[in-house]
């Protein structure tokens, strides 16, 4: 477990870009946190982490529900905020979870478990600074 204060938007990216740079094909991410923590800005990291081009827009897949990037391994992106457990079980969560890295926000409405996610929690210290904690897979 490492935690680390970020003091803008643009450090959380660099902070998830490194993180990206480690992962592979399998990996599941869960993170936590209030709305306006970062989780949407962290995800913008393990994008370039995983090295989706610099021109895909990567942002709240809150009415897509999944956004797909194309990266080293592709990068798929969920946020549950709004979904009721059943429809989750009709995303495939676990076969995208096989055939790239995902991502997911609000992974508190998750109705079943990932063994071995990694779990990302965002607390916001101030306007523009956040203690992200990261706990790696165990
Ligand atoms: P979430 O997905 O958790 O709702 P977002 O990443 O969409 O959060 O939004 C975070 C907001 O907080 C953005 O407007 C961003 O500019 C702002 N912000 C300010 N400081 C930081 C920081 N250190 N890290 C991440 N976001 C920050
Ligand atoms: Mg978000």
């Amino acid at each position: 477990m490492a935690s680390f204060r970020t003091k803008s938007p643009e450090e959380t990216e660099r902070l998830a870009e490194e993180l990206g740079q480690k992962l592979s094909r399998g990996n599941v991410i869960f993170l936590f946190g209030d709305l306006g923590a970062g989780k949407t800005t962290f995800v913008k990291g393990l994008a370039r982490g995983l090295g989706v081009p610099k021109d895909y827009y990567v942002q709240s897949p809150t009415f897509a529900i999944i956004n797909e990037y194309p990266g080293r391994v592709p990068l798929y992106h969920v946020d549950l905020y709004r979904l009721e457990p059943e429809d989750v079980y009709d995303l495939g969560l676990e076969e995208l979870a096989e055939q790239g890295v995902l991502v997911i926000e609000w992974s508190e409405r998750l109705p079943f478990f990932f063994d071995k996610a990694i779990k990302v929690y965002f607390e916001i210290i101030g306007p523009s600074e956040r203690l992200i904690t990261i706990e790696d897979k165990k």
